[in-house]
């Protein structure tokens, strides 16, 4: 199939088949591929006695015949046409309209707006955060509170403005009391936040916090060790750093997060201002 499709085609199949390896439906569609031949083996007990048996009375025990299983309706599996088409069609746009009213998860009971993202949809700088707080809930919109507009003097620090860049979390909805997300939560909602990074594909990620950065490089270890450090992800660049409300807590880690900042400046061409402190 290779020769029938652009390289640009190729790049957005390949984010598409990884949105539904995200979603966790690799095996769904593989054994939809094979319905209708679908073969149950017999069981592994099963399958060792008879062996033994063999061993033992030397002359071949008959196997248990293959049971066919049969074929299960397929609903609303899309065509390879309609495939390639949605493929060229992959926007946000297109990521919000099927993420709809969303229940997936329990967030949804507590929630009052869903905080899809917003921001320039051909970002090269992409912001990720944690999720939604109080101000965002209400207002629909992510960092908008405290935080928020701390993380927009940072933007601006930078020489760019929030219509400049994509500002986005790791769950669209609000946790509780502001609780850390839940696991289960995290793995329901992050593929629509992967989906979001490969429609816009930017030059480069900024994980705001450690629960962006484990969400996206699923790794454990304290922020402290990695943040600063350029990892490669998804056809890009990613950062972690400090998340806003931590700097608002600890002023004195700003420093820190500026130095992290200008080689992100440093990725994207952006001159740094001899009077920008950070
Ligand atoms: S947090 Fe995400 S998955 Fe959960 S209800 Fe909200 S939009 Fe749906």
């Amino acid at each position: 199939m290779d020769s029938l499709l652009t390289s640009h085609q190729r790049e957005k199949l390949e984010a598409w088949l990884r949105y539904y390896n995200d979603l966790n439906l690799g095996e769904f569609y593989s054994d939809r591929r094979s319905m209708g031949k679908r073969i149950v083996k017999p069981r592994a007990a099963e399958a060792a006695a008879a062996s033994v048996s063999v061993a033992v009375a030397a002359k071949p025990v008959p196997q248990p015949a293959p049971v066919p299983v049969p074929a299960l309706p397929i609903v609303n599996a899309p065509s390879m046409f309609e495939v390639l088409d949605r493929i060229e069609g992959d926007t946000l746009e297109l990521t919000r309209e099927q993420l709809g009213e969303c229940t997936r998860c329990k967030l949804h009971k507590t929630r009052n707006k869903i905080v899809f993202g917003a921001g320039n949809p051909r970002a090269e700088l992409i912001f990720v955060g944690e999720g939604p707080g109080h101000d965002e809930d209400v207002q629909g919109l992510p960092f908008v509170g405290r935080a928020g507009k701390l993380l927009t003097q940072m933007i601006e620090a930078m020489g760019l403005s929030r219509d400049d860049v994509y500002i986005a979390n790791v769950v669209k909805c609000r946790p509780p009391e502001n609780r850390k997300p839940e696991e289960d939560e995290v793995a329901t909602c992050s593929p629509y936040l992967f989906r979001q990074i490969d429609a816009i594909a930017p030059k480069a990620i900024v994980c705001l916090g450690a629960t962006a950065a484990q969400a996206l490089l699923k790794i454990q270890e304290p922020i402290s060790r990695y943040r600063g450090s350029w990892f490669d992800y998804r056809n890009t660049k990613l950062m972690a750093t400090y998340h806003p409300a931590y700097l608002l807590r600890n002023p004195a880690a700003k420093a820190d997060v500026w130095k992290d900042l200008q080689k992100v400046m440093g990725l994207l061409g952006l001159q740094v201002k001899k009077n920008s402190k950070g």
